[in-house]
């Protein structure tokens, strides 16, 4: 059977054929991720209305890539009171916002209950809000650092109020690739036992992958690989969601960025390799909002959101990271011929705009 056949057949693709499709005509490549896209969500685009409060920059980790922790490109370090950080939460809460979404980087210095507390006085006032945090690198980073076991970390996360958590840390699984650009970091296969242990504890999660610094198209679907094989086990990912490196203040020195063809051609690749990923995201703060709006005919049906004031990429070059108002990202979806549909954390519709 011929490859065009056989995913039009559902199909499950191998390694091979998965590197193969960086090979075939771009809009052909579009049109039958658009058609994996249609099959599931039709025209529906999916967004939420978070903020993003990321409570440090100190990190004990040094990644190649990152420009948010505080260092010699970036020296500008700062650790957030919990009274800051509910400041931010009842200020959102207030504007209708359902999701708040926690990411730090390492801080060695604040001792464990300051990383848990402020999920407990978060969930203690503000109930309905659903909380996204600690990502499997912070996992890793608070076990390692606190002496604990995984398992003991993600209790605690349960006990003290955390829903879901964030796809980060995952960059690329490759160990070669890892060890040059994040030498230290949680491991893939710590990355992705912990995402398992969470999802046997019922919850959800979701994975990220960041590309277009070194890694090649191959690490690219040997990561997805691994995606899908954990996905088969659990079925716990929500939502799979490849970032677009940003190539300003950091170590890695990538000359040429990566190139909207290349962008558009591995979401469209991720739709059809991930045959049990219910949703592809066109994370916006790293695409831009144009790519976004055009990735959801090559397999996007997820844009993220209205996204308050994301520090992590920005400090990265990402030019459109402080957020966007409603209704002109519901009027860019619409324009562009998708139905803007609002959805809770765990992809439950709110509203079809
Ligand atoms: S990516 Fe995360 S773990 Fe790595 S240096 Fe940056 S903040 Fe630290």
């Amino acid at each position: 059977m011929q490859l065009k056949e056989k995913i039009t057949a559902g199909g499950r693709l191998t390694f091979d054929e998965a590197l193969s499709l960086y090979d075939m005509d771009f809009f052909e490549l579009g049109a039958l991720a658009d058609a994996k896209r249609q099959a599931l969500h039709g025209k529906k685009s999916y967004f939420n209305i978070n903020r993003h409060i990321n409570p440090t920059n100190i990190c004990a980790d040094v990644c190649k890539f990152c420009a948010y922790s505080a260092n010699r490109k970036n020296p500008n370090p700062y650790t957030m009171s919990h009274e800051q950080i509910m400041e931010i939460v009842k200020e959102t809460s207030a504007r209708g916002i359902k999701e708040v979404h926690i990411v730090s980087a390492h801080n060695p210095d604040t001792g464990l209950e300051w990383y848990l507390d402020i999920f407990k006085k978060i969930k203690t006032e503000f109930p309905h809000l659903h909380i996204k945090a600690l990502t499997a690198a912070e996992v890793d980073f608070l076990a390692r650092h606190y002496g604990k076991t995984y398992d003991e970390i993600l209790d605690l996360m349960v006990a003290y109020g955390v829903d879901s958590m964030p796809g980060g840390g995952a960059e690329i699984f490759d160990e070669g690739v890892r060890e040059y650009i994040c030498k230290g970091k949680v491991t893939s296969q710590q990355w992705l036992d912990i995402h398992r242990k969470w999802h046997e504890r019922g919850r959800k999660s979701n994975v990220t992958m960041l590309f277009g610094h070194v890694e090649s198209r191959a690490h690219r679907i040997d990561h997805m690989m691994r995606i899908r094989d954990l996905q088969d086990e659990t079925h716990g990912f929500n939502c799979f969601i490849p970032l677009v490196y940003q190539t300003e203040n950091n170590y890695l020195k990538i000359e040429a960025p990566i190139t909207a063809n290349e962008i558009l051609r591995t979401m469209a690749i991720a739709r059809i390799v991930l045959d049990n990923m219910p949703n592809i995201k066109a994370y916006w703060v790293t695409s831009t909002v144009n790519l976004a709006l055009v990735a959801q005919e090559f397999g996007a049906n997820d844009l993220d959101g209205t996204i308050e004031k994301e520090s992590i990429n920005s400090a990265a070059g990402a030019k459109s990271a402080n957020g966007i108002d409603l209704e002109e990202f519901v009027g860019l979806i619409k324009n562009s011929g998708f139905i803007p549909v609002e959805r809770d954390s765990v992809y439950n519709e709110i509203k079809v705009w």
